[in-house]
């Protein structure tokens, strides 16, 4: 696996990578890598020539009084997976490579980018979109490949492919879940042990959701009551949101059916965590 640190060394690896019509597909991550991102990898592995994948911590995406200090970094951990997993290239930029001074060009999502997380963390899909689109542009991959884990993200980078006419196919792999149903998240490394357990609770809502709305049930009000009260009355849990939204534009729908997005987002201790299911699909345990 090469390891690259310029933009420039990028572009030249994938022009050789990509030569004779052949596949790149880009994995980008911020690093502290867990099996979620290695199903990316897989996917990408599964269906592409050659494989990239980024560790960036991009600071554009974290608001003032978020984690970016003390994001978890373990780069050479990280290393070691990818290359057993036979990625072709990593690119591990450093901050002024990505955003030189006087840099100043935002890519701004603001309906799909303002709704759920975006609308807990300002700015938040602001920075996603921009750091993607500097990737796009310097790989030009032929497919990228993200995880469900992050719905919203997903919603906003797909109306950014369409509205900038990026020619990317943008694949979206199953949430990857401890045994315990916990999504894999590389914030989970920042819980104690009693808070791991409260933040079972996430999982545990939306799974009743999705049974209930197997029995019948279609009255979005109603479920979206239910998964709040239950978010809001477990111990240790601070509820952001719980809401029940059309998958690609994230408005709340108000008749509950397959391919509706069910996201929640929670404080555990000092921890937020989300996760989704989409109703009448399937993730992967
Ligand atoms: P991050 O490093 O958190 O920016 O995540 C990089 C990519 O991995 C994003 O596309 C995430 O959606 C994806 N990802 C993170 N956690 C999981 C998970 N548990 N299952 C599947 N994909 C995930």
């Amino acid at each position: 696996m090469e390891i690259l640190r310029t933009i420039d060394e990028v572009r030249r690896t994938c022009n050789a990578l990509k030569r004779g019509d052949r596949t790149l597909g880009l994995v980008p991550t911020m690093g502290a890598l867990h099996v979620g991102h290695l199903s990316l990898v897989r996917a990408a592995k599964a269906s592409c020539d050659a494989v990239a994948a980024t560790i960036f911590v991009n600071p554009t995406q974290f608001g003032p009084n978020e984690d970016f200090a003390a994001y978890p970094r373990t780069f050479e951990q990280d290393c070691a997976m990818l290359e057993r997993e036979g990625v072709d290239v990593l690119f591990a930029p450093a901050r002024e490579e990505m955003y030189p001074a006087g840099a100043e060009t935002f890519v701004d999502i603001p309906m799909v980018g303002g709704r759920l997380d975006g609308a807990s963390r300002p700015g938040h899909f602001r920075g996603v979109a921009t750091v993607v689109a500097k990737l796009f542009n310097i790989f030009q991959p032929t497919c990228a490949f993200f995880g469900q884990k992050d719905a919203a993200q997903v919603a906003v980078l797909r109306t950014m492919v369409r509205d900038l006419n990026f020619d990317v196919e943008m694949v979206v792999c199953p949430t990857v879940r401890e045994v315990d149903g916990l999504a894999m998240s590389s914030r989970n490394r920042y819980l104690s042990a009693e808070e791991r357990e409260q933040a079972l609770v996430l999982e545990r809502a939306l799974r009743r959701v999705e049974r209930v709305v197997a029995e019948g049930e279609r009255d979005s009000d109603r479920l979206r009551g239910e998964l709040r009260r239950e978010l809001e009355d477990a111990a240790g849990v601070r509820l952001d949101y719980a809401e029940i939204v059309d998958a690609r534009s994230l408005e709340p729908v108000s008749d509950v059916g397959d391919g509706v997005l069910v996201a929640v987002a929670a404080w555990v201790g000092k921890t937020r965590l989300i996760d989704n299911v989409v109703i009448g699909a399937e993730d992967a345990r």
